[in-house]
């Protein structure tokens, strides 16, 4: 806390609690190290905080049980339903307003359904630990062509606005493991999401600004496909996504950083028109968490600061953690011709076009030794189908964003 006396008034700088640590706790962290990976910094959060720990030691003997959190969904799985909040005078006069004076804006406000009070967001905490939890881990990266929510908590505006306290959720998803009723990988899986990610996001954020918004290390040039506003695509998965993000205003994290995210990175959409979008569409956007996911996860924008590889995958990896690509008119397992799935052409395109900057990255030797090993035929045909894929995308300069949402600048709130 900081006191400072002027002339008129006296004034504290409060620390935000929303989160378990501050700004200063992460330069601390920082100091002295050539790459910030999220491992090491969650496991020091974990021995600070105590949460699933027995002294020394993590709670099931591992720091992390990733390997176990990769299941794709099943037919039969059902997910649980969610609470239905009631709307008062003050929350129905707002909606109202909404539809009023934004009425050009991207989204859908008839299946409402967000926590507005602290009663509310308790409900949907409950609700969560209940009826989610135990299944979170194992379909933590699966995507459905049908289901929005999965087994996610959907808890992140609630967080970020303050209705919720990320102690009382890490805490009460602990207790649940405790009591039992919870497998550790997926209660471990959930407090990384919190006591890693969100810390880690929001400390590089602060140390790495002003000049982390001006990254852009693969030169990234191209505008926004139009469809991003709209879901006008006969992308199946992109259409589903965006389409969720209309209804909901909400994707998980798998369609943010592996479907409209990762297209994107295939794309080279510059990265401003992306966290513009980001940023318009999600009820918990703000830019302290969304510009380290976008520049970072997504573009890989900032060289490898916060992932050490890009996240680009064709359709075979949407194939594998989704039952989107049975529904679509392309085919994941073709690379050219009319069916073939733009991913995969986009893919091969995205390696090739990059290769300057990425080829001599350890993680990605294997997909480059792929590449080189390809026969120029090929390579040529991928080249055209990918290329004339991207000289036809109608892209959306102008268009379908609504005219507030332009130019969208970000604003250096601290949060
Ligand atoms: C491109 C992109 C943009 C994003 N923009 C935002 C944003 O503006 N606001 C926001 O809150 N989250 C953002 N995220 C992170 C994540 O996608 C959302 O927090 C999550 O999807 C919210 O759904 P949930 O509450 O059901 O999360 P769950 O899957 O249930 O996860 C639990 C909680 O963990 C935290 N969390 C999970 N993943 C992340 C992450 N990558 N970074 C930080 N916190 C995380 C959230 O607080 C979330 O509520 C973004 C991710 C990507 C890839
Ligand atoms: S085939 Fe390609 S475009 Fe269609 S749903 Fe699958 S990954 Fe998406």
């Amino acid at each position: 806390m900081q006191q400072r006396q002027n002339n008129a008034l006296s004034w504290q700088l409060m620390e935000d609690d929303r989160f378990f640590t501050t700004p200063d706790d992460f330069s601390r962290w920082a100091e002295g190290r050539k790459q910030l990976r999220l491992e090491y910094f969650y496991r020091e959060q974990r021995k600070r905080t105590g949460l699933l720990m027995e002294g020394d030691t993590p709670v099931g003997g591992q720091w992390n049980y990733d390997h176990d959190n990769r299941e794709p969904i099943k037919a039969a799985l059902s997910f649980p339903a969610l609470p239905q909040h009631g709307q008062d005078s003050v929350t129905k006069e707002a909606l109202h307003d909404a539809a009023h004076y934004f009425d050009d804006h991207m989204g859908s406000m008839e299946t409402f359904n967000l926590p507005v009070t602290r009663r509310q967001a308790l409900v949907d905490l409950h609700h969560f630990i209940e009826h989610g939890l135990a299944d979170f881990g194992r379909y933590q990266d699966a995507i459905s062509d049908s289901a929005p929510f999965l087994y996610h908590s959907r808890l992140s505006a609630a967080m970020n606005i303050g209705l919720l306290s990320p102690v009382e959720v890490c805490e009460a998803a602990e207790a649940h493991y405790h009591a039992g009723k919870a497998p550790i990988n997926a209660v471990e899986g959930f407090i990384r999401q919190i006591l890693g990610w969100r810390e880690y996001v929001r400390g590089l954020y602060w140390t790495q600004m002003p000049g982390y918004k001006q990254k852009n290390q693969l030169g990234f040039t191209r505008e926004l496909p139009a469809f991003y506003w709209d879901a006008d695509t006969d992308m199946r998965c992109l259409q589903r996504a965006i389409q969720m993000t209309i209804d909901n205003s909400y994707a998980n994290h798998i369609q943010r950083l592996m479907v409209t995210g990762n297209f994107a990175l295939l794309c080279g959409i510059k990265p401003e028109a992306l966290c513009d979008w980001y940023l318009a569409v999600y009820a918990d956007a703000s830019e302290w968490v969304e510009l380290p996911n976008t520049l970072g996860m997504v573009l890989h924008a900032d060289g490898g600061l916060m992932g050490s590889k890009p996240y680009c995958a064709s359709g075979k990896y949407i194939d594998k953690m989704s039952d989107h690509c049975q529904h679509c008119r392309y085919s994941p397992k073709e690379i050219t011709g009319p069916k073939a799935c733009p991913f995969n052409s986009l893919y091969w395109h995205f390696l090739e076009t990059n290769a300057e900057q990425l080829n001599r990255n350890p993680r990605m030797k294997l997909i480059y030794g792929s590449l080189s090993r390809m026969k120029e035929e090929k390579r040529e045909a991928i080249r055209q189908q990918a290329e004339q894929f991207l000289a036809k995308l109608p892209t959306s300069e102008g268009y379908g964003q609504p005219a507030h949402t332009q130019g969208y600048s970000h604003q250096e709130t601290r949060s």
